[in-house]
């Protein structure tokens, strides 16, 4: 399988290369940046210090910033599982929209196809493992939103791209908001853990963690309080 991309070189990399086989994580990024050529200039800007190696235009267009052998500057600080500092493990790919700070669009249509193509591409050639298809707040949840509510998880998971719960949406919907106990609050969190989420002990952290969560499982309310429906998800994905 071959992909056309359009190439736009970053100087924002690590040396020396990196073996492909390293590579276990796709992480989802959106930019940020109010415009398309904000986001190109300052991902191509070497005084940035910041890099992807794939970048989704508004048109849906794909460019190259970063040949998968070289580590991009995308992640930062982060953890998933036994993973610390994913930029090393992972290909980074950021969506061009201006996110929560700009009034946050959603992602058009043209977007989302080439993001599914782009990983089923990656997936395939890089033989990842579905569950580790993940958005960059999974992973540095107490700084990061992106690539937020508005992301199609669902839609991901249908194309085999990601890990979903195949619990009832009317029956899940019927559990929003109802109280669950400190035991089952403390199941929740051993069950992100299973899922791969690190879990912080700090209490304000906790209920970020529980918003990145939602921003990825259950959209419809992000309050970052741990419901019965948050609680019935957790461990439904904690046991695919
Ligand atoms: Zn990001």
């Amino acid at each position: 399988m071959r992909y056309n991309f359009s190439l736009n070189y970053s100087p924002n990399f690590s040396t020396p290369k990196r073996s492909l086989r390293q590579i276990k994580f796709i992480i989802i990024h959106y930019t940020g940046m109010k415009s398309e050529i904000k986001a190109i200039k300052r991902l191509t800007n070497v005084n940035s210090k910041v890099s992807s190696h794939f970048f989704i235009k508004k048109n849906g267009e794909v460019v190259l910033m970063v040949p998968l052998k070289y580590i991009a500057w995308h992640v930062g600080r982060s953890k998933w599982k036994n993973f610390n500092l994913l930029n090393k493990y992972s290909v980074g790919i950021e969506i061009q929209n201006p996110g929560h700070a700009f009034k946050y669009p959603a992602f058009n249509k043209k977007q989302i196809l080439s993001s599914i193509k782009l990983c089923k591409f990656l997936k395939k050639e890089l033989n990842i493992n579905k569950k580790n298809i993940l958005g960059h707040s999974d992973v540095s949840y107490t700084r990061k939103k992106d690539p937020g509510e508005k992301f199609p998880w669902k839609l991901f998971a249908k194309e085999n791209l990601s890990l979903w719960h195949n619990i009832n949406k009317r029956k899940l919907a019927s559990f929003r908001k109802k109280i669950v106990s400190k035991t089952e609050k403390n199941n929740f969190y051993s069950n992100l853990k299973k899922i791969g989420y690190f879990v912080d002990s700090n209490s304000k952290n906790k209920k970020l963690l529980t918003l990145a969560f939602q921003r990825k499982y259950r959209t419809k309310l992000l309050n970052g309080i741990i419901d019965k429906e948050c609680l019935i998800i957790a461990k439904n994905l904690s046991k695919t």
